[in-house]
C-alpha cells in the first residue's frame, strides 16, 4: 500500500522522502540529503550530499563510503531542526550506532525504525522505544517461529563448538559489520580473552580482512572485545589447529579458505532458524543469532509506539500486518511499492557482494522463510 498523498514522509523513486526536511531516509540513490539509520550496504550509499548520522557510527561510515564524505554526527536523542520539521535519532539495537529515526511536522510524528532488535547486544547501545502517531517498522523476522535465545547461550554453545576440536581450525563465517562484532563481544561477555581463558593468549582468535577494518571502530567506542589479530597475518604453512577465525560468508569456498587444513565451519545468522539452510549453504553447523527482531520483538515494538497507524517494510510484511490488525486491533498495512520491494530484491540474494560483506545482518534466505511459515 502507497503512503497517503500529503504524508509527512512519501515514496519517491530515490526512497522515503520527508518533504518538511528536505531529506531522505536511508535513500537508494543519490540525494542531496540523507539521513541514515546505520552503515550496512542497504541503507548507507554512496553519492549523497549530505549524510546526517550517529556520531556513533561515524568511523564505519567514513571508512565505507569515504574519509570525505560530507558527515553531520548527532547524538542520541538530539532534538534538530531541519526546514519545518524536527528530528531525533533513537537507539534501534540493531549495530554499533544504529538508529530509528523521528520526524515531527505539522503536528503530526513519524517514527521509521531502521533495521532494530530488542535482544541485549553487548557491542552496541540497547533499543529505545519511542512514541510516535505512525511507525514503519521492519518485518525482516516477522513470522511466529522466530524467536531468539539470549546471546549469552549461543556464546556458550560457540565456546564449546570451538573448543571441542583442538586439532583444527574452527570457522565462524558472520556478516564482516555487526554480526561478527556481536560474536566477539557475546565471547568476550563470557570470559573469552580474559588471562588464563580460552582466547586469553592474544593469538588465538584470527580475522578476516573485512572483518578486521571495522574492529578499530568497535575498540574506539569502547566495546569489550577478546584480542584478535588478522588471519592474513599468518604464512601459509603457520598451524592454525585450535585457532577461532571469524570471516564473511563471501569467504567460504574461495581460495582463502585454502590456508586451512581441515577446517571445522559454521554459519552464524537468523536464518539459521530455517530448516535446510546451513546444509543448502554446506556449513557443518549452525548458530542461530539475529540482529533483526524476532516475531515477539517486533509485536512488542509495535505497541511501544503507541502509533496508531503502522506501516511494515522488509520480509513478511503481508503476514505481520495482517496480524495486528485482525489479532491486535492496530491499523497497519504493508508498505509496497517502494522501500520493501527495493530492499527486499537485495535481501533475497545470497548476500556475499564481491567487498567480503553482505549488506545486511541477515541477508539471504528470506524466500524461504516465507515459504516455510505461510
Ligand atoms: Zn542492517
Amino acid at each position: 500500500m502507497p503512503l497517503p498523498p500529503g504524508s509527512l514522509l512519501e515514496l519517491t523513486p530515490q526512497g522515503l522522502y520527508c518533504r518538511a526536511a528536505r531529506a531522505w531516509i536511508d535513500p537508494w540513490r543519490p540525494v542531496p540529503r540523507a539521513l541514515i539509520t546505520h552503515a550496512h550496504a542497504d541503507h548507507a550509499r554512496p553519492g549523497c550530499g549530505e549524510y546526517w548520522a550517529t556520531g556513533v557510527s561515524e568511523g564505519i561510515l567514513r571508512q565505507r563510503l569515504g574519509a570525505g564524505i560530507n558527515l553531520i554526527p548527532v547524538d542520541y536523542g538530539q532534538l534538530h531542526r531541519i526546514g519545518g520539521a524536527r528530528l531525533s535519532f533513537h537507539s534501534a539495537g540493531h549495530v554499533l550506532g544504529s538508529a530509528q529515526i523521528r520526524l515531527e511536522a505539522g503536528g503530526e510524528s513519524w517514527l521509521v525504525s531502521g533495521d532494530y532488535k530488542r535482544c541485549a547486544d553487548p557491542s552496541c547501545a540497547a533499543f529505545e522505544p519511542v512514541q510516535a502517531d505512525v511507525f514503519i517498522t521492519e518485518a525482516t523476522f516477522g513470522l511466529p517461529i522466530y524467536r531468539w535465545r539470549p546471546g549469552a547461550e549461543l556464546a556458550g554453545e560457540i565456546l564449546e563448538w570451538w573448543r571441542a576440536a583442538p586439532q583444527r581450525p574452527s570457522i565462524l563465517f558472520a556478516y564482516a559489520f555487526g554480526k561478527a562484532q556481536r560474536l566477539l563481544a557475546e565471547l568476550a561477555a563470557i570470559g573469552v580473552g580474559e588471562p588464563g581463558q580460552p582466547g586469553g593468549e592474544g593469538n588465538e582468535i584470527l580475522l578476516h580482512g573485512a572483518v578486521e577494518a571495522l574492529m578499530p571502530a568497535y575498540r574506539e567506542a569502547g566495546v569489550r572485545l577478546p584480542p584478535t589479530g588478522p588471519a592474513s597475518a599468518l604464512g601459509r604453512g603457520a598451524n592454525l589447529a585450535g585457532r577461532l577465525v571469524i570471516a564473511p560468508p563471501s569467504a567460504h569456498r574461495s581460495v582463502w579458505m585454502k590456508r586451512f587444513k581441515l577446517p571445522q565451519t559454521a554459519f552464524v545468522s537468523g536464518w539459521m532458524a530455517v530448516r535446510g539452510a546451513r546444509r543448502r549453504r554446506g556449513y557443518e553447523r549452525g548458530f542461530v543469532l539475529s540482529d533483526h527482531a524476532d516475531w515477539p520483538g517486533l509485536i512488542r515494538s509495535v505497541k511501544d509506539s503507541g502509533a496508531r497507524q503502522v506501516y511494515v517494510t522488509h520480509g513478511n510484511s503481508d503476514g505481520l500486518a495482517r496480524y495486528l490488525r485482525e489479532l491486535e486491533g492496530i491499523s497497519a498495512e504493508p508498505l509496497a511499492g517502494g522501500v520493501g520491494a527495493e530492499l527486499d530484491d537485495h535481501r533475497d540474494g545470497d548476500g556475499d557482494d564481491a567487498a567480503g560483506d553482505d549488506g545486511d545482518g541477515d541477508d539471504g534466505d528470506g524466500d524461504d522463510a516465507v515459504a516455510r511459515g505461510s
